[in-house]
């Protein structure tokens, strides 16, 4: 059975954006792929964290995860950190990896563009991703458009260590969803909607009052046209509201932008509201069964366990081809 494999740092809450790029993603395969979900917690630290809100948000990930449909019996569910492997190959990786290649990765070229003083880790997390990755041997990674870079360089990574060292690990390729591949902030829709976002009017959170979540809907930014059309580029804000509810309802873009041509902006949101109030509400139901029962210890136990014993093995191979032994 071919294996997909992602995960969703806990630098944030998680956010529409995370359950329509890669969580859905992730339920909708569960039946027919061996799926890997993890938390990337390792990734977090990249930049600032305090302790006590990363330790809740690890726990309120997995919490999510399992809220949102994803199956602990179909899916190994593990925490990166408890993992050490994936640091250890990284490290590997990182020797088979060129600074230019390394530098080209225009998510980090985004975030330092600002001037800010970034740590070294910011800058060499792709490559722990790819460790991440080829460690098990992954054919698919589910992921947001904002991440097919990274799938690119794991790929890039595993492909000149295997042409060095022999044939070691398997190529991963990127698996975009048609759409949702990325869902917009409500107040810039130019921009991704993303957890580490400063203005949570423009993004909307999985653990949101279902109220709260149809007011930012309601005050999402649009254009003055009062023409209910799929344009991305000259209507990102309008063509955002028809994903989201396109990929919430699993209706083909095409016919939502049928169903909605004759409604005024303000009819459109308000539907758009109640389906993501809806979707909320059946996510946070399930979340307060789970979050403080055992559940979540369980499945973490089992998915170390496991993943530790792949990791090892894979790692031995790689130390042993390199000739890291005696
Ligand atoms: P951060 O701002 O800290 O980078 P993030 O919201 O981008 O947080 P990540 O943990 O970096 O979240 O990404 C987790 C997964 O969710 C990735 O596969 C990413 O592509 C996907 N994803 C994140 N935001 C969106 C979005 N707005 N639309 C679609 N997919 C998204
Ligand atoms: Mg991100």
């Amino acid at each position: 059975m071919k294996k997909t494999l992602t995960g969703l740092k806990p630098s944030g809450e998680l956010t529409l954006g995370s359950l329509i790029g890669a969580i859905k993603q992730m339920k909708d395969y569960q039946e027919d792929y061996d799926s890997y979900l993890f938390v990337p917690d390792l990734h977090a630290i990249t930049v600032p964290q305090d302790p006590k809100e990363l330790k809740e948000r690890i726990r309120k990930n997995v919490g999510l995860y399992l809220a949102c449909g994803i199956d602990p019996k179909r899916n190994t569910i593990y925490l990166q950190s408890e993992n050490l492997y994936h640091a250890n190959l990284s490290w590997v990786l990182e020797c088979t990896t060129y600074m230019g290649e390394a530098s080209r990765m225009t998510q980090y070229k985004d975030k330092t563009s600002k001037g800010e003083n970034v740590s070294v880790g910011l800058f060499t997390y792709p490559i722990l991703m790819a460790a991440d990755i080829i460690l098990y041997d992954a054919d698919y990674v589910p992921v947001g458009i904002d991440q097919k870079q990274h799938v690119e360089l794991a790929r890039d990574i595993a492909t000149r260590f295997n042409n060095k060292y022999g044939n070691t690990f398997k190529i991963p390729e990127p698996l975009i969803p048609k759409t949702g591949a990325k869902i917009m902030d409500l107040q810039a829709p130019t921009k991704k909607m993303s957890k580490s976002a400063d203005n949570y009017k423009g993004t909307i959170l999985l653990l949101d009052p279902p109220e709260t979540a149809k007011k930012k809907i309601m005050s999402a930014v649009t254009d003055s046209d009062n023409l209910v059309k799929y344009d991305p580029i000259n209507k990102p804000g309008i063509s955002n509201l028809l994903t989201i509810y396109s990929s919430l309802k699993e209706i083909p873009i095409t016919e939502v932008e049928k169903h909605f041509q004759d409604y005024n902006y303000g009819s459109l949101k308000k539907e758009v509201a109640e389906v993501v109030a809806t979707t909320l509400t059946t996510i946070q139901k399930k979340y307060q069964e789970i979050i403080n029962s055992n559940i979540i210890n369980e499945v973490l136990d089992a998915g170390r366990e496991k993943t530790t014993k792949l990791a090892e093995a894979k790692l031995k191979e790689v130390y042993h081809k390199i000739g890291l032994e005696r």
